[in-house]
């Protein structure tokens, strides 16, 4: 198994808006707003303040997202998917073809893909990876707090949000369209892990327990991990009730750094519904955005990696929907990106 040999591509950013479904990640938030002009003060995040960390590889027309740092460890084969580039029609309103068929990588089955497409988009992914020739191992994903340890492959997905092995062959995969997908490795034990964090996943901690059970199972030291967490909707799009909030406050000390409130321009205080208020008297509830990434990567820094070895994407996927897969944004028509890691049994340097 060779690692592959790409070029870098390019994608043009995208923020078209389309009215949201339903909410992936199983929060009872209202619908998207579709007011505009009250969100137009708010920034988006450019891609390009942490482009130097990763790379945008293509490779047979599949491009792939990686991080530099975890590139340079030869045994290691590891990518973020993207949109473009696979062999599903989706039909519909997307950010580049509105009501037109669009060919996608949909890497996960849905009711609007065949079985078909999806193994055959799962196989070019692999393939553009150089890891052709790896058994994926994916999950039935449910928003838990539940780690797999794979020492082979299973015969049916089990289920489970987070996955670790430090056997070689095997390519673990967390598919997301919102969520974030953290992938982590331990250069030192040679032993790696992908984890599934929505918003009910991260409020269950569930980056520290996946390297609970890589310290359990493979005598791994926290500041020897490497992080790379994918894209994922950011706190610039990313809209959830008070209750999620509440919920986020309830467990974490800092917390209220993860949340930014819905604002009309108007209010006084921007954090006015953390205000402590008589019962009856409380400012009518409002919605508020949640940057999950900036929540697990506070949860990695708890475990005990170094800053410097967690390497997170600026690309929201709410707002990059030309390259990347919104199910906030798209709904239940929305496809899935996948992000594997895997070790290679024999490997080139
Ligand atoms: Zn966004």
């Amino acid at each position: 198994m060779l690692r592959p040999i790409g070029r870098q591509c390019q994608f043009k950013s995208s923020a078209s808006v389309f009215p949201s479904g339903c909410d992936y990640t199983g929060s009872s938030v209202a619908p998207e707003k579709t007011s505009p002009g009250k969100r137009s003060f708010r920034k988006h995040r450019s891609p390009a303040a942490s482009a130097n960390a990763w790379t945008q590889r293509t490779s047979d027309g599949v491009c792939t997202l990686q991080v530099n740092a975890l590139n340079k460890l030869p045994w290691l084969v590891h990518g973020f998917s993207t949109r473009p580039g696979g062999v599903s029609a989706l039909v519909g309103r997307s950010a580049v073809a509105q009501e037109k068929v669009e060919q996608v990588l949909n890497l996960g089955f849905a009711e609007w893909d065949s079985r078909e497409n999806v193994l055959e988009n799962r196989r070019r992914f692999q393939f553009a990876l150089g890891a052709g020739e790896f058994a994926l191992i994916s999950l039935k994903q449910f928003h838990s707090d539940v780690v797999h340890v794979f020492e082979t492959a299973p015969a049916d997905p089990c289920r489970g949000d987070a996955s670790v092995t430090n056997q070689p062959g095997l390519l673990l995969g967390v598919q997301t369209a919102d969520c974030v997908p953290i992938l982590l490795v331990d250069p030192r034990r040679r032993a790696v892990a992908a984890v599934h964090a929505g918003w009910r996943g991260t409020l269950q901690r569930i980056v520290i327990k996946a390297i609970g059970k890589m310290q359990m199972e493979f005598a791994t030291k926290p500041v020897d991990l490497l992080a790379a967490l994918g894209p994922a909707i950011g706190g610039c799009c990313y809209e959830v009730g008070t209750e999620v909030a509440s919920a986020f406050l309830a467990r974490f000390p800092n917390a209220a750094e993860w949340f930014d409130e819905l604002r009309t321009g108007d209010e006084p205080d921007p954090l006015q519904w953390l205000s402590m208020m008589p019962p009856g008297h409380q400012p009518p509830a409002k919605n508020v955005y949640l940057d999950l990434r900036k929540a697990n990567r506070a949860q990695l820094l708890d475990a005990g990696l170094h800053a410097k070895n967690i390497f997170a994407s600026d690309l929201c996927t709410a707002c990059h929907r030309d390259l990347l897969f919104s199910y906030r944004k798209e709904g239940a028509r929305s496809g899935r990106l996948l992000s594997v890691i895997g070790i290679y049994t024999i490997f080139v340097k």
